[in-house]
């Protein structure tokens, strides 16, 4: 319904703030970005699918290789655990835990060890107070709240605003949805070095042979695409949103 309202602002190419941008423009870049994400995920998923396939020479489970990488980044105080779902592997600096999901967690694939490192590195990032992942930590509960808010604040923005001609409850939603952005720009520095720490870490202590590494590097290079592709929809939308407020006010 809102998406309907929305769309039916002008689209006669009148200048948006900054960028010159049209809505129908940034509605554009919203779509090829949607293809490019579409395209990553099957990626991802065909690469995923290939290494979690490929067997470790040494046998361990995600679950045994995460312990390791715990154990020698001297952290003892982070539990892993396996939960339900596919895809659900994340770690919980709340509870302490790296949660692996069951294909992970019992699996000795090289998809496998990838993924379960890449979690611990997130577990390394809190114990050593990386100052991204205290950012990120910090914006959760304000995002979670924009995020559900903010449509509904720019439709009774935009009804105001043809009430009283001012668009200032427009941009308080604006401004929501900038918080939805900045949140998933910040996660990207958080997500490339916990990737990073796994793939060092599984290279310096010899736990992946070399052959073997090239397919962790794959898989986790894949994921990140995804998080670059969700930050890029997340401005595609400020963008949009920006540009239809404009032209809404001209
Ligand atoms: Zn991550």
């Amino acid at each position: 319904m809102i998406t309907t309202l929305l769309q039916s602002g002008n689209y006669d190419g009148q200048s948006a703030l900054l960028t010159n941008l049209t809505t129908s423009e940034a509605f554009f870049l919203i779509i090829i970005i949607g293809l490019v994400g579409m395209v990553v995920q099957a990626r991802l998923r065909s690469v995923f699918n290939k290494y979690s396939n490929v067997g470790l020479s040494n046998s361990m489970t995600g679950a045994e290789i995460a312990e390791k990488m715990l154990r020698d980044h001297n952290i003892h105080n982070v539990r892993v655990t396996q939960v339900n779902g596919v895809l659900t592997d994340h770690y919980n600096p709340a509870t302490l835990t790296v949660n692996l999901s069951e294909a992970v967690y019992s699996s000795r694939s090289i998809a496998a060890a990838a993924v379960a490192c890449h979690e611990c590195g997130h577990a390394v990032q809190h114990a050593q107070g990386y100052a991204p992942l205290q950012l990120r930590s910090s914006l959760v509960p304000v995002v979670n709240f924009s995020a559900r808010m903010a449509q509904w604040v720019i439709l009774l923005g935009i009804i105001m605003m043809s009430v009283s001609g001012s668009a200032v409850v427009c941009w308080i939603g604006v401004g929501m949805i900038a918080m939805s952005a900045l949140f998933s720009i910040v996660t990207l520095p958080v997500e490339y070095n916990a990737s990073d720490r796994a793939l060092e870490w599984l290279e310096s202590s010899r736990t992946l042979r070399a052959d073997e590494m090239d397919g962790a590097k794959l898989s986790l290079c894949w994921a990140a695409r995804t998080y670059l592709v969700a930050a890029l929809s997340a401005i595609a939308s400020l963008l949009y949103y920006i540009a239809l407020i404009n032209n809404r006010r001209d």
